[in-house]
């Protein structure tokens, strides 16, 4: 599997962790676009929002209410931002589901 968040849910890349359950890791940006940026991903390699199935509610709903729990812990009380990108046209780079968390600034919209 050559995929570099599998490798990163694995340890074998190093990575900044923020959080760990039985089904999700969470660590830090590696190029953060605010003083918060952490993301949140499924042990289980998914590729995208776009490919999970039925039998992934539970898991993807579990990111989000894995995203809300850090930014509590992280003292986002003003606010964040939890994102998505899928495929081309939504910026995804790396082809393994995860949510961005953002914090720590005013956010802007519509994001570019
Ligand atoms: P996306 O463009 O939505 O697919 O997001 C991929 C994110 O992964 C980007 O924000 C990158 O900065 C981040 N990223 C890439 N490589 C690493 C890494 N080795 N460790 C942590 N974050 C990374
Ligand atoms: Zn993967």
């Amino acid at each position: 599997m050559s995929c570099l968040f599998c490798k990163i849910v694995n340890l074998e890349i190093p990575s900044t962790p923020v959080y760990q359950d039985e089904l999700t890791y969470a660590f830090v940006d590696i190029n953060p676009k605010a003083p918060v940026h952490v993301l949140v991903v499924p042990r289980e390699h998914i590729a995208s929002v776009d490919d999970a199935g039925k039998e992934d509610e539970a898991l993807v709903g579990h990111l989000m209410t894995v995203a809300a729990g850090i930014a509590r812990a992280k003292g986002l009380t003003r606010g964040y931002r939890v994102v998505a990108n899928v495929g081309d046209d939504g910026g995804q780079t790396i082809d393994h589901l995860h949510l961005h968390l953002l914090g720590g600034r005013p956010m802007t919209w519509p994001p570019g």
